[in-house]
């Protein structure tokens, strides 16, 4: 380790945990030993502290039919009345969003704002004859009417389908007929980078396939115009007219369905993910108050993650909600008009803590420090990633210049699956490493194993496994039993297995090293994807990098790289000679990339990870698999003519 990252280590293990934090986790550190302990106790307790029960469970889990497990099985509950009703009275006029416009308008929504406005569009729901068990797919950008159609379904026991605003009609047409919606909840259009996303016109195309779609409810949120159908469609605004703020919250068991939700599709076909009401909240609650040191009556928290992905379920929708959070959402693009709006709005709003992905980090650095640098950001306390391992090197550009050097990083491992954070340091209990997920939230327990399933010793490698199970963990994937038992619980007996490789360091720090489908096996080694783009993005020319493992027939498989210069630099062959040196040197030569290639991007889902198994199928000349979740389709054919161009190997 460098004496610079030394220093910076030293300087962020002076973070002090207020006395509130210290004592709502019990005196930590030991609230992970505590869990440890007797991990059923520790969720009951969270479930009954933090959650207002209309009638408390009394049993934690039932695990008599593996995997389909039971948590707070006599539990009842609401959760749009956890995230509203019971603020109202102390606390109703807290700010629970303050709202971003792309275009510059701004919107503030109190507690008691956003319960009116949740009341009468579930009223409005209601006239349309939906009721609890009946599905409504939501295809919004991010705007507060988003939120609104969550808490709304959520009041009335409608399970909701977000499927993310920036997908296709396609995605979204098979995505409603998968989950069977009746309704289908959508806008005009959607503000993004100046322009206007046709929410209304992918719809219709959409509904030309969805026989099953009774109506489609359409907010007004810019001039776009649209057509629409006599019968089928309603503008939201129509449909709230007249409605009372007052609708009585559903009873709902806590193992009723709250939402689907489909995996970002980085692997393959998506899955339409099940998640129940009362195991959900405890762990989205929970993470929520200790990963971020969540004070409510002081932090402005902003996760800038999508409301379309699992991260803004849990982390802008229910999780702050419960916790009485202030909020901040922004509506479009961050570097619309310029390259510093997210500084911007932090810098407006005095935002204390900013949660992120590492491709976003990384695309701010290769944007450059001076829009940064503009802006005050000292308002900032704890900064956090999901989504993707963060190479060191961003992890330590994060830490630095947006954290200052003194806001601890909380690197949050989690999946849409397991509906809430599993493996993170807790801030000022936890020491980080740059580029570790750390260790096991409390009441989580993780292993690392070998193919036999046997746990592989302290600073060793194999599959990332969680041994039992856990309060928001996924039910199962929708109408599919089959395909959650044999994708997650056959692999390894009794344990669940979330598909990503892991390494422990001596301290038994989890190393995640992305999904064990890309680990690469050169000359009978084990190579991870991640470890070569890390020692990439070290060098100073790197943006960002992607490693695959390609067939060769001396060796098995033999390490491709494709490779995102920083700001203005050019490739050329003196550098691609030394990109491949530097990799040598870092790693070893066992881990030198073959042949690399320069390229302006790297294929992507929609929520911005890289989709390494496209780049395999470029490099052996394959047929490409499943794109419907590709954000960027142009960039696969231009990598493709450059990889055939050939480079030196
Ligand atoms: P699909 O399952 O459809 O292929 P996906 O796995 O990308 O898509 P998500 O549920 O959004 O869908 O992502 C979860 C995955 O993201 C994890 O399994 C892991 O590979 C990766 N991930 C998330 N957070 C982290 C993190 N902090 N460090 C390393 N990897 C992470
Ligand atoms: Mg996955």
């Amino acid at each position: 380790m460098t004496q610079a990252l030394e220093n910076l280590l030293q300087e962020e293990r002076k973070f002090e945990p207020t006395a509130e934090f210290t004592a709502q986790a019990n005196g930590r550190p030991g609230v992970h030993e505590e869990a440890a302990n007797d991990y059923q106790a520790f969720w009951k307790k969270q479930a009954l502290e933090r959650i207002t029960w209309f009638t408390e469970p009394q049993e934690v889990l039932d695990d008599s039919n593996p995997p389909f497990f039971k948590w707070f099985k006599d539990g009842e509950l609401n959760l749009s009345y956890n995230c509203l009703d019971r603020h109202l009275e102390d606390h109703g006029d807290q700010v629970a969003y303050h709202w971003v416009g792309e275009p510059g308008d701004t919107r503030t929504l109190t507690y008691t704002e956003l319960a009116a406005e949740v009341n009468k569009f579930a009223n409005g729901l209601k006239s349309l004859g939906l009721k609890k068990g009946d599905r409504v797919a939501i295809y919004m950008g991010m705007i507060p009417e988003l939120p609104i159609a969550m808490l709304a379904c959520a009041r009335l026991g409608v399970i909701h389908s977000v499927v993310f605003g920036g997908f296709s009609s396609e995605a979204l047409a098979s995505r409603i007929l998968d989950g069977e919606a009746h309704v289908v909840i959508t806008q005009d259009g959607a503000w993004r980078g100046g322009s206007v996303v046709p929410l209304k016109a992918n719809t219709d195309i959409a509904l030309q396939k969805t026989p099953g779609v009774e109506h489609a409810i359409v907010v007004r949120r810019t001039d776009h115009g649209v057509d629409m159908e006599e019968g089928r469609d309603i503008w939201w605004h129509d449909l709230v007219d007249g409605q009372s703020d007052q609708c009585e919250p559903e009873v709902l068991n806590a193992e009723d369905p709250l939402y689907i939700l489909y995996t970002s599709g980085t692997t393959g076909r998506p899955k339409g993910i099940v998640h129940t009401q009362g195991g959900y909240l405890t762990q989205v609650m929970t993470t929520h108050s200790y990963v971020f040191d969540l004070k409510p009556d002081e932090d402005i928290y902003w996760c800038a993650a999508d409301i379309g992905w699992v991260t803004g379920h849990s982390y802008i929708v229910y999780g702050p909600l419960a916790n009485r959070t202030t909020g901040v959402m922004y509506e479009g693009a961050p570097n619309y008009p310029d390259f510093d709006r997210l500084w911007q709005i932090i810098e407006d709003y005095n935002v204390t803590i900013f949660y992120t992905a590492p491709t976003a980090i990384r695309a701010f650095m290769k944007w450059g420090d001076e829009h940064v640098e503009k802006h005050d950001l000292a308002s900032l306390r704890v900064i956090g990633t999901v989504g993707e391992p963060i190479n060191p090197e961003a992890w330590i550009w994060y830490h630095e210049k947006i954290g200052r050097g003194s806001s601890p990083i909380v690197d949050t491992w989690w999946q849409t699956e397991t509906g809430a954070i599993m493996i993170t340091p807790l801030p000022g209990v936890v020491a980080t490493k740059p580029g570790s997920a750390t260790i096991p939230f409390p009441g989580i327990s993780a292993d690392v194993v070998n193919e036999e399933g046997e746990s592989v010793p302290l600073g060793g490698g194999g599959f990332l496994v969680i041994n039992q199970p856990w309060p928001a963990m996924a039910r199962t994937i929708y109408g599919d039993d089959e395909r959650y038992v044999d994708t997650y619980w056959s692999r390894f007996d009794g344990r669940y297995f979330p598909g990503d490789g892991c390494k422990r360091d001596d301290e038994g720090y989890f190393w995640l090293l992305g999904r064990v489908d890309d680990i690469m096996l050169v000359a009978g080694h084990n190579i991870s994807t991640t470890e070569v783009e890390s020692a990439l993005v070290s060098h100073p020319s790197v943006a960002e990098a992607a490693v695959v493992g390609r067939k060769d027939e001396l060796t098995g498989q033999a390490i491709a790289a494709f490779v995102t210069l920083r700001g203005d630099v050019q490739g050329d062959e003196d550098l691609l000679a030394e990109l491949r040196d530097h990799v040598a040197n870092t790693l070893g030569p066992i881990a030198k990339p073959k042949s690399l290639v320069f390229t302006n991007d790297l294929p992507k889902t929609r929520s911005g990870k890289i989709m390494r198994r496209l780049l395999q199928d470029i490099s052996e000349d394959r047929q490409l698999g499943d794109v419907t979740t590709l954000a960027n389709a142009d960039i696969v054919a231009e990598i493709a003519d450059k990889a055939k161009e050939g480079s030196p190997e």
